[in-house]
């Protein structure tokens, strides 16, 4: 599509470490070929921003988010032992990144264990025991501190509450452990309960203890809907469910704050297989279309809508035909399944 004359939005692109670099060009490739009219604003994160700006989350990068609200970002790597705080952490804070959503869903062509799985998990971002306290007591004896606070949790709470209104969904479960953990999981659980009664009567609610509820997602994960979760649970919960559909390499996300929206998949930067040029670039290719829905949500123009649908409709026909990286049981290359999709646009 010849994209001369159309006024390009701009967004950060962050192409990230490990498979990073290699699934945001392929994915970037897919928007081009779909004419999607956003102009990216290339900035670095994590390794790879480390030489050139002594830091993993540089300044220009900051900036460029807070100018263009929106960015797609790849996979990140901190470095262990070098005294930097995890890269994605820092964006989640900086940006208050309050709120995790991880739709996770069968594909077309894409057999697994279970079928009817459609649930979105939405994770508290910023607080729980990613708060980043830690501490030696005396030799021999850490510490580290799980936080919550009665803001951060009314927010996620009704975030998710809204969110199930508007797209529909009919039932939120928390899972937490406020039987061990009364103060912290028992104010979260609290939040959820006042959000329900007080504000969404009509949405169902219920709440299982994570071990107990761990156990019922593995038994029939199509008996939930949206799952609450705060921060550590919901890292963990998310790569479980991602099990369920199959796996990472198909599992988008994107993390919103009140101002910006940063969207990446839930995967990490999986150095076992990078620069193979065999990463499954679909869950970043999901999250470039959760954002572009975001974007006619959130600004208007239907074109970005129209080309999510575009792109969905492709790589759904293109996983029918078979077209599959090796992680789902085929035997493309990145650049290959990009291009069955781009074939099917
Ligand atoms: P992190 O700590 O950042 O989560 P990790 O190595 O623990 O990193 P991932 O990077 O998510 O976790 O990788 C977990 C496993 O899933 C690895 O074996 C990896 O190869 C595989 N994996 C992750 N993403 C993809 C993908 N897009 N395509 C294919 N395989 C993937």
């Amino acid at each position: 599509m010849n994209l001369a004359n159309v006024s390009m939005r701009k967004a950060v692109l962050i192409p990230g470490d490990g498979i990073g670099p290699e699934i945001t060009d392929a994915v970037i490739g897919v928007l081009d070929a779909a004419g999607v009219a956003i102009e990216w604003d290339r900035h670095y994160a994590g390794l790879a921003a480390l030489d050139d700006s002594g830091d993993v989350l540089p300044q220009a990068t900051i900036d460029a988010i807070t100018r263009h609200k929106v960015a797609l970002k790849g996979p990140c790597t901190t470095p262990v032992g070098e005294g930097f705080a995890s890269v994605n952490v820092r964006l989640r804070k900086t940006f208050n990144l309050y709120a995790a959503v991880r739709p996770v869903r069968n594909l077309p062509g894409v057999e697994t264990r279970y079928q009817n799985v459609d649930l979105v998990i939405v994770r508290e971002n910023t607080e729980g025991l990613y708060s980043g306290v830690e501490n030696e007591v005396t030799p021999g004896v850490v510490m580290s501190m799980k936080v919550a606070t009665e803001t951060g949790c009314r927010r996620i709470a009704h975030w998710a509450f809204r969110y199930a209104t508007q797209r529909k969904r009919k039932k939120i479960t928390v899972f937490h452990k406020a039987n061990i953990m009364k103060m912290t999981d028992g104010l979260f659980l609290r939040m959820a309960e006042n959000a329900h009664k007080k504000d969404y009567p009509n949405i169902r609610y219920e709440s299982a203890i994570i071990d107990a509820g761990c156990m019922r997602l593995v038994q029939d994960p199509s008996q939930f809907d949206v799952l609450l979760l705060e921060n550590l649970y919901g890292d963990v919960v998310s790569d479980l469910c991602a099990g369920f559909v199959g796996g990472l390499g198909v599992v988008p996300g994107a993390n919103f704050g009140e101002t910006e929206a940063i969207f990446e998949a839930v995967h990490g930067s999986a150095p076992d297989i990078a620069g193979r040029n065999v990463a499954n670039p679909l869950a970043l290719l999901m999250s470039a279309v959760m954002m572009l829905n975001y974007l006619t949500e959130n600004e208007g123009d239907e074109a970005f809508g129209q080309a999510a649908e575009r792109i969905r409709a492709a790589y759904d026909r293109a996983l029918t035909d078979g077209e599959k990286t090796r992680d789902l049981g085929g035997t493309l290359d990145t650049d290959q399944f990009a291009q069955a999709v781009v074939q099917r646009l």
